[in-house]
């Protein structure tokens, strides 16, 4: 029986490098990391109104190194949360560095987030940890929007728009035919033209946090030191399918096991309580009855648009018509 490795920080991949999280890469002397050092346990609590979600000091990190002197970092622009979740109201940001290149590079070769994540630490003055997931992956659109000027992501599409039939080229003093001249509509065709459309900050749509929106007080959205760890077993599954696929002989029984824990750690990681995911997990297995599940899947519901959104709305480059395309950003791919 394969050894399900929930929490405890280990790849699936064996000769990857062990997980760890990005405070202990922070420990370990990370890139760009010697100048930074944590601050302002005591920050001032944002509430909006009628919300209250006071964040423990220790949720939350501002990294007070002179950001503000390096001319390379900016005030992010907006936040799809709107700093709600955190006791900070600002970040600073500044774009990729060589440093940071390298980590991404790393990140891509060993399949392991934890350099990506370590990359966007690097030009943050916040821990990274305490995002939640939606901000996370705008400041990763900010990134890849400010990095790479020269080399946007770009999204590739055929255009399935109805255009009219181009009427046929006439010979200088052809005159039409009478078939072309009764027919009253031109027929159409669809386009087909395979478009490579730039994902840019105009094609983006970003869906704000509904400020009306009620989080469950036993609740709170997934962050990033979260989904580090739910990413490691959400992996796992998927290189046990990949072997399935592939003609591995898999027990049914392992797979099963497999979904089930994945399936438990996707609701666990939205539990306020408990400092790692396999505390949360214990707590909400924990639970009498199914209330705590349903209240998670039900925020989880509501908050499905929420984020950059996965839907950019492209134009044909070809005919001019306007589509609406799904991405599909891997965010090991993201980056070039
Ligand atoms: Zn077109």
């Amino acid at each position: 029986m394969r050894k399900i490795a929930i929490g405890t920080g280990t790849p699936p991949n064996k000769s990857a490098k062990p997980t760890q999280t990005v405070g202990q890469a922070v420990a370990q002397g990370g890139p760009d990391m010697a100048r930074i050092k944590k601050a302002m346990d005591s920050i001032d609590i944002f509430s909006e109104e009628g919300v209250i979600d006071r964040p423990t000091p220790k949720q939350t990190q501002v990294y007070d190194f002179d950001f503000k002197k390096d001319g390379r970092y900016v005030l992010l622009d907006t936040l799809p949360s709107h700093y709600r979740f955190y006791a900070f109201r600002e970040i600073w940001i500044r774009p990729l560095a060589t440093p940071e290149g390298k980590l991404i590079f790393m990140a891509k070769k060993s399949q392991n987030i934890v350099y990506l994540i370590s990359a966007v630490q690097a030009c943050i003055n916040v821990d990274v940890n305490d995002l939640i997931v939606q901000d996370f992956e705008y400041i990763l659109h900010w990134l890849r929007l400010n990095s790479y000027p020269k080399k946007p992501f770009k999204v590739e599409w055929t255009c399935y728009n109805e255009v009219p039939v181009p009427a046929p080229e006439l010979e200088e003093g052809e005159e039409p035919s009478q078939e072309e001249i009764d027919q009253e509509e031109p027929e159409t065709v669809e386009c087909q033209y395979a478009n490579l459309t730039a994902l840019s900050r105009s094609n983006v749509t970003i869906n704000d946090l509904d400020s009306d929106i009620e989080i469950p007080v036993e609740l709170t959205l997934p962050t990033v030191r979260m989904f580090q760890e739910t990413w490691v077993v959400n992996k796992q599954l998927l290189q046990l399918k990949q072997e399935l696929i592939q003609g591995a002989e898999i027990e049914d029984e392992e797979l099963a096991e497999l979904e089930g824990q994945v399936y438990v750690a996707n609701l666990a990681q939205w539990l306020k309580e408990g400092d790692s995911l396999q505390e949360k997990i214990q707590l909400l297995e924990q639970h009498p009855d199914l209330s705590l599940q349903g209240t998670i899947e039900d925020l989880r519901d509501r908050l499905d648009d929420f984020g950059v959104s996965e839907v950019i709305a492209v134009q044909c480059q070809k005919c001019g018509g306007t589509s609406r395309r799904r991405l599909d950003i891997d965010y090991l791919s993201f980056f070039p």
